[in-house]
């Protein structure tokens, strides 16, 4: 024989009732979690960046959408406040209703999975719908932003050359990177990035943050960085500074092709922050240049269009005849000049220099 539930009057299982009362009519009666849970519970968020500002007027500051974060929010007070253990739930469907420039409501579901005592493996979902007041407010961190407020200026320039757009992009996807480390600074923030042929710059709010970028790239790009100071002026009585970071890019990199005057030319074997030690393709001498030595111009680089391919048209005892691929020219050279044999026909790059061929790699 069938049951019905003496209050919503729908046909149920008699053994899935408590007190006589469907599961849904039941807990209408008596909430699981009642309206009253919340009314401590504020959401209180920066109507600019959509940080979130806890207790203790701190503010946190995510990279996910809004509705997430109030989600995550008000998971973590639930379970702070539900006394059992017994008891799972869902948070979704967040919605945020402006109300005015200052305030509006959050509404979302929540969705409670109960079990009955008698029928424990079996689970019931109870739905129910909340909402919390919200306040919009600015956090420091935009306050400081709006303000044009920065401590630093770091600027990154190459030696003697221009920023490539290549390098201009690495440089501002890893001031991004960087900057993630910083969300919770209140002062870390770029301000505005300049980009101009020469240089790239970036007004930075923390002086701190500013010189840790310095850091970074000295250690990972081998930059020369200098740190400065000036003052800028005085704010109630006390002196204000602002740093400089100057942070100078490598000219050359491991693999770079030198000339060096008539002398020489080069491979770069390292890079440091200090210069570049080479190894001489004609001498076979080591070189260490300084980056002062490479502002001279004596130091140059060798351009693609300098490197040229060979063909070995013969051997004999103790050289290889190779014909310019670009000129028809043909060459002598001995095989104690070269690490590795060739065979005939093979084709390798090399630089004339000093009417003397040098072969970069083989292949
Ligand atoms: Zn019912
Ligand atoms: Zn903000």
């Amino acid at each position: 024989m069938g049951y019905f539930c003496p209050l919503c009057g729908k046909s149920i299982n008699y053994a899935e009732t408590i007190e006589g009362l469907c599961i849904h009519c039941y807990y209408e009666k008596h909430p699981i979690i009642e309206d009253t849970i919340f009314k401590d519970f504020t959401l209180s968020v920066c109507k600019f960046c959509g940080a979130i500002q806890d207790k203790k007027h701190r503010w946190h500051y995510y990279d996910t959408p809004l509705e997430d974060v109030f989600i995550k929010e008000i998971a973590s007070y639930l379970k702070s406040k539900i006394k059992s253990k017994n008891i799972d739930f869902k948070i979704y469907d967040g919605s945020i209703k402006v109300l005015s420039a200052t305030s509006g409501v959050f509404s979302f579901k929540i969705d409670i999975i109960v079990s009955l005592p008698q029928h424990m493996n079996k689970r019931y979902h109870i739905i129910n719908t909340f909402e919390v007041p919200v306040y919009f407010s600015i956090c420091d961190k935009c306050k400081k932003i709006k303000s044009g407020y920065f401590e630093a200026i770091v600027r990154f320039k190459k030696a003697n050359d221009f920023i490539d757009k290549k390098t201009h992009e690495e440089i501002k996807q890893t001031l991004k990177n960087l900057m993630l480390a910083y969300t919770d600074n209140p002062k870390g923030f770029i301000l505005k990035l300049t980009e101009k042929k020469k240089f790239l710059e970036a007004k930075v709010g923390s002086g701190t943050v500013a010189k840790a970028i310095g850091s970074y790239f000295r250690k990972h790009y081998n930059a020369h960085v200098i740190v400065t100071s000036k003052l800028k002026g005085m704010v109630s009585g006390k002196n204000v500074y602002q740093l400089a970071v100057s942070i100078e890019l490598p000219k050359y990199h491991k693999g770079d092709l030198l000339k060096v005057g008539n002398e020489d030319i080069c491979v770069v074997s390292k890079v440091t922050s200090k210069g570049i030690i080479c190894d001489g393709l004609f001498s076979h001498k080591k070189y260490v240049f300084t980056r002062q030595d490479l502002e001279q111009s004596k130091i140059s680089k060798i351009s693609s269009d300098e490197i040229d391919e060979y063909q070995v048209i013969s051997e004999k005892q103790n050289t290889y005849q190779i014909m310019s691929l670009s000129t028809y020219q043909i060459y002598e050279i001995s095989k104690s000049e070269i690490p590795i044999s060739l065979r005939k026909d093979d084709v390798l790059k090399g630089i004339l220099f000093r009417n003397k061929v040098i072969f970069l790699a083989k292949k």
